[in-house]
């Protein structure tokens, strides 16, 4: 695995434990120096200047895109959308296509799990459109209720959007029988991957969604970028979702839309966060190997909730055995302590943890608590570091 040392934040705060993955990265020296690169020797807008300068600003960010494309095993390098993150994403589908694609009645299937990126944005259309949100239930160990999930997806489900892992508690949902029920009703098929990218292999040629949307920033990468994927059979049903520059061929009555990807990314691009991306998929690739990364995470979160097993009175959230297997992380309530008291309590030992509903609200109503202790893992971390999160959580439960 990684190590600290590659990525200077970690470098340069030997103390810390940084534990807090599922929220944002660090990022790996590599990526600094491609974003201070292209900023020191190739920046100019895309598309625009007919000079040396702009055709090299344009290549790097067009490879970027085949870098990202190549990633996900995407047919075509158009398929890869560029947005400012999985919520952008999510927002933009549910504009350019659901807005205009869907009618009163038609109805949405999404899960317990979402995060309110992936829910708020159905939630807000179905008010609009007259549509019905229909929610798949999880069981009380936080996996996704399989048997409801057949029988809620209907031949009048038009949209199936839902998170392949779980932000706050951890679950692994099954992708793709997902897929499965969707296609078998001829339903559209949104996939939220922003926990999913940095921790599992995505193929869209296997997988076969509609949409697939994740964050730059989860991965390694800069913040303020992040992928649509939009499979190319769906390209010219697909209105904009923002108009201006960059994005029309001609300016009629109507106008004449430029072809995907440009089509759907009107204005000045995130072209230094694309290359920092690029950098970033690029480190990941040539220095990961998934089955390894899944060992590595999954045994931290094993030695974490052993220690937590200790507790009679600490709650682990979501599907442990799973978690044990292939988790990245860990969602736990302490009896009697509130979740942001220890969090709080970590923090003053340098140990970086979330605390709260993790935007997912409907999920923490489903499991009865209001806020969670949520320790995430990445590539870099250590079983140091989880001793010294366990150590801590000893003394706070031991002055109680
Ligand atoms: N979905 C999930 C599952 C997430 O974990 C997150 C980030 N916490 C998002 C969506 C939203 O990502 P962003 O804030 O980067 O747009």
């Amino acid at each position: 695995m990684m190590h600290r040392s590659e990525f200077p934040l970690l470098k340069n705060k030997p103390e810390l434990h940084y534990l807090d993955n599922a929220s944002t990265t660090q990022k790996p020296q590599v990526v600094l120096d491609a974003l201070n690169h292209f900023y020191c020797y190739e920046n100019a807008n895309t598309y625009r200047g007919i000079y040396e300068l702009g055709e090299v600003a344009t290549e790097r960010y067009e490879e970027a895109r085949s870098i990202v494309a190549q990633f996900i095993n995407a047919q075509h390098a158009s398929e890869i959308i560029f947005t400012r993150g999985a919520t952008e994403g999510i927002n933009a589908v549910a504009d350019a296509w659901a807005r205009r694609h869907l009618k009163s009645g038609d109805e949405i299937v999404i899960t317990a799990l979402e995060h309110h990126a992936n829910y708020l944005p159905w939630q807000r259309l179905a008010h609009e459109q007259g549509l019905v949100l229909r929610v798949i239930p999880i069981n009380a160990d936080g996996t996704l209720d399989m048997a409801a999930a057949a029988t809620l997806i209907t031949a009048r489900t038009k949209l199936v959007a839902y998170t392949w892992i779980s932000n706050a508690i951890g679950t692994h949902v099954p992708v793709y029988t997902l897929v499965q029920y969707a296609q078998s009703v001829g339903a559209r098929i949104l996939i939220d991957a922003a926990q999913a990218v940095a921790h599992v292999p995505i193929n869209v040629q296997s997988l076969q969604p509609d949409f697939l949307v994740f964050s730059g920033h989860k991965i390694g990468g800069p913040t303020g970028i992040g992928v649509l994927y939009i499979g190319h059979a769906l390209h010219d049903q697909l209105e904009p979702y923002q108009v201006g520059g960059g994005m029309v061929l001609r300016v009629a009555e109507p106008p004449q839309w430029l072809k995907a990807p440009h089509k759907f990314e009107a204005g000045t691009p995130p072209i230094a966060q694309a290359v920092g991306l690029g950098t970033a998929v690029t480190f990941f690739k040539n220095n990961i190997d998934y089955a390894m990364l899944k060992k590595h995470e999954a045994a931290l979160c094993a030695q974490f909730i052993k220690h937590l097993q200790q507790y009679p009175w600490i709650r682990i959230l979501g599907p442990v055995e799973q978690l044990q297997q292939q988790g990245h992380l860990v969602s736990f309530v302490v009896d009697g302590i509130h979740a942001h008291d220890v969090a709080a309590y970590l923090g003053k030992h340098n140990i970086c943890v979330r605390a709260g509903h993790h935007c997912a609200q409907p999920l923490a109503n489903a499991l009865g608590y209001d806020a969670s202790v949520r320790v995430s893992f990445y590539m870099y971390n250590t079983r140091a570091d989880v001793d010294a999160c366990c150590n801590a959580i000893d003394t706070l439960l031991a002055s109680f």
